[in-house]
């Protein structure tokens, strides 16, 4: 069965110092509970990570991720953080292919496709987004668009190596502006991308694959859209940086 999960997405927020009070924070929150196939996953800036690992050290249902990485191995490649870097704080997941990467830094289903490989052959588990814009939505065929994305994205993989791989849908329009997809709207999109793994990978690993949504989830919307039959949790940004709010998307599922 799949897993639900919560994922926390601080972007370029919290300093060291906020982001390690923050972080104590959750893991006190939620460690002690049982939630059965849930799991907590924060995805920090890089220099959180080692510290975070610490603070979650015993706790198995705390997880903690970085945002990107390089596709190369190691080198001469000045500012950048490789995929085994990342792996060798503690992380266990790395997102990739937020619009935010594709958007402001040029990153390429190509280029994609080439993270992932690094991520995978480090054993970090890609939470791999994809998401139409609102002029790709309005234009009507942006079904398309998204299976697209994951045939560039990911389709290389063999079924062992995408078992791995966990999805977020992320409409652009959603991020950050406080227009969330409506249940309705983001169940369509997720019962479509299911249906797509299927024709790839097979119903057992489309049945198995964690979908996350993310653009503007909150407390207040997260069980509805979690309620969805094709929504296994949320990747969160704004709410994922205030402990209270972020606890309250988590509890969804308790
Ligand atoms: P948001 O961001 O929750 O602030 O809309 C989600 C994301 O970009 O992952």
């Amino acid at each position: 069965m799949r897993k639900n999960i919560v994922a926390g997405n601080w972007k370029m927020n919290m300093d060291y110092e906020q982001g390690l009070s923050l972080f104590s924070e959750i893991v006190n929150m939620v460690k002690d509970e049982v939630r059965g196939e849930q799991e907590v996953v924060v995805c920090s800036p890089y220099i959180h990570l080692p510290a975070l690992a610490k603070l979650s050290a015993g706790v198995t249902n705390v997880s903690i991720g970085s945002q990107n990485c390089h596709q190369a191995a190691s080198g001469a490649y000045t500012g950048e953080i490789s995929a085994s870097q990342v792996k060798s704080t503690g992380a266990t997941y790395i997102i990739l292919g937020h619009s935010e990467r594709r958007a402001y830094f040029g990153e390429t289903d190509e280029l994609l496709a080439a993270k992932v490989d690094a991520a995978l052959g480090q054993q970090l588990k890609p939470i791999f987004c994809i998401g139409e814009t609102k002029e790709e939505r309005e234009a009507g065929d942006f079904f398309n668009l998204l299976k697209g994305q994951l045939n560039k994205g990911l389709f290389h993989l063999n079924e062992e190596q995408f078992r791995n791989v966990v999805i977020a849908y992320e409409p652009v329009w959603a991020i950050g502006t406080g227009l969330t997809a409506s249940p309705e709207q983001a169940q369509e999109v997720h019962a479509f991308i299911r249906k797509t793994l299927a024709e790839q990978y097979g119903e057992a690993v489309a049945n198995d694959t964690t979908i996350l949504y993310g653009g503007s989830a909150n407390p207040s919307n997260a069980e509805s859209l979690f309620s969805q039959p094709d929504i296994d949790g949320g990747l969160i940004g704004g709410a994922s940086l205030k402990s209270r709010d972020f606890l309250q998307i988590i509890n969804v599922f308790n």
